[in-house]
């Protein structure tokens, strides 16, 4: 009720102050009750940029006269029976919205209202046309006032009140107003609190919290804004929260009453709902200092909307003109009527746009300062009854709300930046940059991590390679010395045989060089060896004394005792000794042995004076071996005599692996003469050999062995006892895991020389010998390539017995241990031999080229061989041979060969080749 700033116009209104005539010509415009504010941006985005206003200033509120609705009850039950001969006091035109108010017969009076509503109208009704329009403006962020004034028992409290719980459609204004402020709000951003109180003789009650009765009323001095901070308020987030506190309110409002020994009907009942929605502001547009036509625009502010709708049912208006008429003092009386008179004399000022209005009179009017002549959109509902018994008071409420309607208020938005949904958001903002800070960060450190992890890894890697990368340059070193080494010593070798025979004879006329320094050693060890005899020999006799001694002496008490177990102790001692000797002196002896084999070696290199093949022949390379000790037999014989055979082989399974390989030489050795092998074998010497081949990974025993075996497998009848005691399998193995030369020479050596036994055909090839064989060739040197060709030669020459001799006892062997292979194709061809034998065909060195030639006219033989010999280009080798090969014998087997069979023959025809 700022008067001063808000005063009414003259306008139109003036003349609704008198009461019109009915035959007047109304000169009250009847103005819709429905809003007349311009549609806010809140309804439509994109529109100009808010009207932004707030208390403290700005001109451009809207006008905005108060509406006032009148509404008539209905006949009650007392009314009827009482006022039955009786018309209403009132007859309503709500078409014209016109009230004619009775004065007597023939008498009335008629008002217009911005609304009239008959006793029929319904609450939705009431609702729409007197409170929906200002809810509407609340939403949009004005204030707003809903009003009830009217005798006590006319309906104010069930116009605004009724909860409704039975008859949903009972619902008065503040279920409905609230159910509509929900429904539009929104949660996430709006908030909706309520604060319910109680005005009774100038005191302000807290209906939500009793103990609270006094509550004062607070204005802000710079807007004049009043509000109660002492008051509960409450957050209402549904329509529950809401029904449960008026229930709450309207519990303790009956209680207060019952307390101060009054009734509701004399006391304001006040709901105020604060409502506070967030809206984003305009941009703002920052002119360039330099270009006035450019813009920056910054983004739009987050702006907060707070209004309040405030619904009062007031005390009934009967009071202001029978005070003191219940019994009330007269002070008190006036007391209790003092809010209600106010207001009166408030609104009569404003009507009459008078310079003063009290509006510090009373609490109420304090706290409707804003609803007339205020800023807020108010509506007011005057409510009559029809008994023209209280026409009186139906006159009194009537003027009232006529004197109302002067009353123009200027609407306006409260607005104001939403600092704290801001700084809220901000600091949202804040914590949302921490955390992808810290996110990255994270990530930051874990790369980190990641690279030194790796650079660790690098570094460790190339460290590893530079070791590995030395370890290896050491061993290169190493060997390209030890290489160089061997190459010296060669050349050496090699000179000493260009001087051939002379030299020798030197070595021999002046006993130097190497052969002396043998027989010297020789002679030296022979010397040692007497000496081990002689001791030994002494070792002996001493024993035997002691036996003697022992047997000599009696029992002799304790002391006998400690000296017999004296004697018993040095005589194992003694027995150890001796044991000990015996050792020695086969170690000796097979030392001996070796040197003098070695010798004899020596001596026939160098008495061939260098033009003897060591591979010259096609025999194995043993048979050099069995030649030199042929020759030199008997030292050899002789320390094999003095030794005795059983002895060496016990050695074998000596514990001290020095031993062991010493044995293992001898015995390999004593293997290469013939007249040993089958002693050899008799004493059960190949058993031992095949057992250290399968349980010793040292691979110079194992390449012993097997040359050992390879002698042995010379003897036919050893070949087969080799073959069931596993050897097949065994040498297989060996071969497979051998990495010397030397070592597969040995083995494809005895693997060869079984190769050559026709009864063996089957087994070497489900022991995987012939794999084994072909395998070997992997290794590339020519010492072991030459003796894979032998085997395959000897292999091939029993498959051709077998096929063209047609041996019966052969075939019925394989028939029984191998039903396919009879008049199958070769099992060199089946086990892919072929492309190797026809790739070495024409090989450098003639050792393996003889084996080849001979393998292929042998295969040639077998006319199932043919055609796969023919694909795999065997025929043209053996062309060859039958052509330009060195040897006669095998040139005319192979021309026979090709000759004798049909399908070669065929193919030369084709080809125009003739042999
Ligand atoms: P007030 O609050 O003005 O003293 P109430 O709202 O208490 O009056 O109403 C008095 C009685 O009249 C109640 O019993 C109420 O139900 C009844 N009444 C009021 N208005 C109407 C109406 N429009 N239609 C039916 N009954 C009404
Ligand atoms: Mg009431």
């Amino acid at each position: 009720m700022a008067s001063n700033v808000y005063r009414n116009g003259t306008g139109s209104h003036k003349g609704a102050m008198r009461p019109l005539a009915a035959s007047n010509s109304s000169n009250v415009k009847s103005s819709s009750f429905k809003s007349r504010i311009p549609p806010s941006s809140n309804h439509s985005p994109g529109s100009a940029p808010l009207r932004r206003s707030n208390s403290a200033g700005g001109s451009d509120g809207v006008p905005g006269r108060v509406r006032v609705a009148v509404r008539l009850r209905p006949r009650n039950a007392e009314e009827s029976v009482a006022d039955a001969d009786f018309a209403d006091c009132v007859e309503l035109q709500p078409e014209l919205k016109r009230l004619k108010l009775r004065k007597n017969n023939w008498d009335s009076e008629t008002y217009e209202f911005d609304e009239v509503l008959t006793e029929f109208a319904s609450q939705k009704r009431v609702y729409e046309v007197v409170a929906k329009p200002v809810v509407e403006s609340v939403l949009d962020g004005y204030n707003g006032t809903v009003m009830a004034y009217g005798q006590t028992g006319t309906g104010k409290t069930f116009t605004l009140g009724r909860l409704g719980e039975e008859d949903t459609s009972a619902r008065g204004i503040m279920v409905r107003s609230m159910e509509e402020i929900l429904a539009n709000v929104s949660p996430e951003t709006d908030s909706v609190s309520v604060s319910y109180l109680q005005l009774y003789m100038e005191t302000i009650q807290d209906l939500l919290d009793p103990a609270n009765d006094n509550i004062s009323i607070v204005e802000d001095p710079k807007t004049g804004d009043v509000s109660l901070p002492g008051a509960t308020h409450v957050e209402i987030r549904d329509e529950q929260d809401f029904m449960e506190l008026l229930r709450t309110g309207e519990a303790h409002r009956i209680a207060a009453n019952t307390k101060l020994n009054t009734e509701s009907s004399r006391s304001h009942a006040i709901l105020m709902v604060h409502v506070k929605r967030s809206v984003l502001g305009a941009e703002d547009v920052i002119p360039s200092e330099t270009d006035k036509s450019s813009h920056f625009a910054k983004p739009p502010k987050p702006l907060v909307r707070k209004s309040k709708l405030v619904l009062v049912d007031l005390a009934g208006s009967e009071r202001v003109h029978k005070s003191g008429s219940e019994g009330h003092m007269l002070e008190e009386a006036k007391s209790i009527n003092l809010s209600l008179s106010a207001l009166g004399k408030c609104i009569n000022a404003l009507a009459e746009n008078s310079a003063h209005v009290p509006v510090r009179d009373s609490k109420l009017t304090r706290l409707l300062r804003d609803s007339f002549g205020g800023t807020a959109r108010t509506s007011l509902i005057v409510t009559i009854g029809p008994s023209p018994r209280h026409r009186g008071e139906t006159t009194s409420t009537i003027l009232f709300g006529q004197r109302a309607m002067k009353v123009e208020n200027m609407l306006r938005i409260k607005e104001e930046f939403d600092y704290k949904s801001l700084s809220r958001k901000l600091e949202i903002q804040l914590d949302q940059l921490i955390a992808e800070n810290e996110r990255q960060q994270k990530v930051f450190d874990d790369e980190v991590e990641r690279i030194n992890l790796e650079a660790l890894n690098r570094v460790s890697e190339v460290e590893r390679n530079f070791a590995d990368a030395l370890e290896k340059e050491r061993l290169k070193c190493q060997m390209e010395y030890m290489e160089s080494v061997k190459k010296l010593e060669e050349k050496m070798i090699e000179n000493q045989q260009k001087h051939g025979c002379d030299g020798f004879m030197k070595d021999k006329c002046n006993g130097e060089g190497p052969g002396s320094s043998i027989v010297e050693d020789v002679a030296e060890i022979k010397k040692l060896l007497e000496k081990e005899i002689h001791t030994r020999k002494e070792a002996e006799e001493e024993v035997n004394k002691l036996k003697s001694q022992l047997g000599e002496c009696p029992d002799s008490g304790e002391g006998g005792g400690s000296e017999i177990l004296k004697l018993q102790k040095a005589l194992a001692d003694e027995v150890r000794q001796k044991k000990k000797l015996e050792e020695e002196m086969i170690i000796l002896r097979s030392q001996m042995l070796q040197l003098t084999f070695e010798a004899d070696q020596m001596r026939r290199c160098l008495g061939r004076n260098g033009s003897a093949n060591a591979y010259g022949g096609l025999d194995s390379p043993m048979s050099q071996v069995r030649d030199s000790l042929n020759a030199h037999k008997t030292p050899v014989a002789a320390l094999f005599e003095q030794v005795g055979l059983q002895k060496i082989l016990a050695l074998l399974e000596s514990e001290d692996a020095n031993v062991r390989i010493h044995a293992v030489k001898v015995v390999a050795n004593l293997a290469a003469e013939e007249a040993n092998q089958e002693r050899i074998v008799e004493a059960g010497g190949l058993t031992s050999l095949l057992m250290l081949l399968r349980s010793y990974e040292d691979e110079n025993i194992r390449r012993v062995v097997a040359g050992a075996i390879a002698n042995l497998a010379m003897n036919e009848t050893n070949q087969e006892l080799i073959m069931i005691q596993g050897g097949i399998n065994l040498l297989s193995v060996t071969a497979s895991r051998a990495e010397d030369p030397q070592t597969l020479r040995m083995v494809a050596g005895a693997i060869a020389n079984l190769c050559g036994n026709d009864k063996l055909q089957t087994k070497l090839r489900s022991e995987g010998g012939i794999k084994a064989l072909l395998g070997m060739a992997r290794c590339g040197h020519p010492d072991v390539l030459s003796q894979v060709a032998r085997g395959i030669a000897n292999f091939a020459k029993c498959e051709s017995r077998v096929s063209t001799n047609g041996s019966i006892v052969f075939l019925l062997h394989d028939l029984i241990t191998n039903p396919g292979i009879k008049s199958g194709r070769s099992v060199l061809i089946n086990d892919g031999a072929l492309p190797w034998i026809v790739q070495n065909a024409n090989n450098d060195s003639s050792p393996i080229r003889r084996h080849i030639e001979l393998a292929l006219c042998h295969l040639a033989q077998h006319e199932v061989n043919a055609k796969d010999m023919i694909s795999g280009g065997a025929l043209w080798e053996l062309v060859r041979i039958s052509r330009d090969c060195s040897r006669e014998d095998i040139r005319s087997l192979a021309r026979r060969t090709l000759n004798l069979s049909p399908i070669f023959r065929a193919e030369m025809r084709r080809l125009r080749i003739e042999v």
